[in-house]
């Protein structure tokens, strides 16, 4: 059998979620030699939509316009929150960074100055968020000024309906209108899907067939709303295209997971980032990790099996929580996967959870994760950063309900900026 294959790297991110997709963006602009592991998938479950931060406190569900606001209460309230440990310039300047990187490539992201922006959700529901893709942007110019909007939606599509939408937000935006009509070409099938619809809508002829269904309906509206299906690749054609035949501008509406504008996140960083000199190892997953004897980490990386050493001088784990399988739920406790770090927990399984499932406080279990210090090193029992060159970024930290807070991007995006930053310090 041949000897398993050893390459050596200044940093190593393991992770494929948005934590590490921008740990190995911020390292690739630093010139770090890095190689970024992880099995594809980790962004796919993105909404498209990067919160910042939206709600605190989240037991009084109190919903911020101003996310640099809230992020100074929150700090003041709850100081162990991650944000707590990084200077707003540098969530800021991280932000800046990432949505550069991704508007040159095609992936137009817009913001409303300094506050968060409302999108409406297929839920029906209103999100405040900080970063809306462009494609997303005159939906939420049209909730801002309730402008007379047409909703469509397909025949054959689950969980999205445009009439649920219009009668939730009926109080509300009372100049919605709706319509269900035919995807083209799917007459005769029982179910549509977001990631076909897109792929079919690559086609200037689908477009053109789209425009024929939706056109006559959308006399005496303003702009007209379809599910997040603009396409993978020529997004900005096809928003042009719709928007140009149907007479009005469109806009997509976020979806559930695996959603488009995910898809089109993972493709990017996929493309991109090896383009600005990252190795990435896609379909693999750190099996085995340890501190080497020269110093730095020896990495065992393979699919099922080890088939291949990296020796690694450090590492930024973006492992993720639960989903991500950087934390597992045991009989007894919560284990970090990898390195079994201590993970911040409650002392039993008893308070992982309120009584109630929709307790506004949200549960202990999803403020588990990995203690770090100044530099985002984890801590060992003692107290201690576990290794000098180990840092974590992203959903595996302690002390943030991101689902809640809606700061799930801003969180990864800041924290894999500040965990770069720490490491090529120690360089
Ligand atoms: C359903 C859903 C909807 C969301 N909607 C929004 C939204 O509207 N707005 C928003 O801002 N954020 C949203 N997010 C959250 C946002 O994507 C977060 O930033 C993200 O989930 C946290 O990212 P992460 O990179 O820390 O972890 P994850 O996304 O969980 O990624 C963890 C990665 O680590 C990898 N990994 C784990 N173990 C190993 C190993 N041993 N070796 C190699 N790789 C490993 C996994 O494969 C995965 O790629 C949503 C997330 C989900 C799940």
């Amino acid at each position: 059998m041949q000897a398993p294959e050893t390459t050596d790297c200044e940093l190593t991110v393991i992770g494929t979620g948005m934590a590490g997709m921008a740990a190995a963006l911020f390292a690739a602009n630093r010139g770090l030699s890095t190689v970024q592991v992880g099995h594809s998938g980790g962004i796919l479950f993105a909404s498209g939509l990067l919160d910042l931060m939206g709600v605190h406190p989240v037991a009084a569900q109190k919903v911020w316009q101003d996310p640099w606001a809230a992020i100074d209460a929150l700090v003041r309230d709850e100081p162990h929150h991650p944000y707590a440990r990084i200077k707003k310039e540098d969530i800021r300047a991280a932000f800046d960074e990432l949505l550069g990187f991704l508007n040159e490539a095609g992936l137009g992201y817009r913001r409303n100055g300094e506050r968060n922006t409302q999108v409406l959700t297929s839920l029906g529901t209103v999100k405040p968020t900080y970063a809306v893709p462009e494609t997303m942007w005159t939906g939420a110019q049209a909730f801002a000024n309730k402008i007379p909007c047409l909703l469509v939606d397909f025949q054959g599509m689950r969980e999205y309906s445009a009439r649920q939408m219009a009668a939730i937000q009926k109080e509300r935006w009372p100049a919605l209108q709706t319509l269900r009509v035919v995807f083209p070409d799917t007459e005769n099938v029982a179910e549509v899907y977001t990631g076909l619809m897109a792929q079919a809508l690559e086609s200037p002829a689908t477009r053109k067939k789209l425009v024929e269904r939706v056109r006559p309906h959308a006399q005496g509206v303003e702009a007209v709303g379809l599910p997040a299906i603009f396409g993978l690749y020529r997004t900005r054609e096809i928003l042009a295209d719709l928007t140009n035949g149907i007479g009005v501008p469109v806009f997509e509406i976020p979806t559930l997971p695996v959603s488009v504008p995910g898809l089109r996140l993972k493709e990017t960083f996929e493309f991109k980032l090896p383009a600005k000199g990252i190795r990435a190892l896609r379909q693999q997953q750190v099996l085995e990790a340890r501190p080497s004897s020269q110093g730095g980490f020896r990495l065992g990386i393979g699919d099922k099996a080890i088939e291949h050493y990296l020796h690694t001088r450090s590492i930024i784990l973006a492992s993720g929580r639960f989903l991500g399988k950087g934390l597992l739920a045991e009989r007894k406790r919560i284990r970090e996967t990898i390195f079994d770090l201590p993970v911040s927990q409650p002392v039993s399984r008893s308070g992982w959870h309120q009584k109630s499932f929709l307790d506004p406080r949200g549960h202990a279990f999803n403020r588990a994760g990995l203690e770090v210090d100044h530099c985002f090193r984890p801590l060992d029992a003692g107290g201690r950063p576990a290794f000098p060159a180990l840092f974590a970024a992203g959903s595996i930290l302690a002390h943030q309900d991101w689902v809640r807070m809606k700061c799930g991007s801003g969180v990864a995006i800041a924290t894999a900026y500040a965990a770069v930053r720490a490491c090529l310090e120690q360089k």
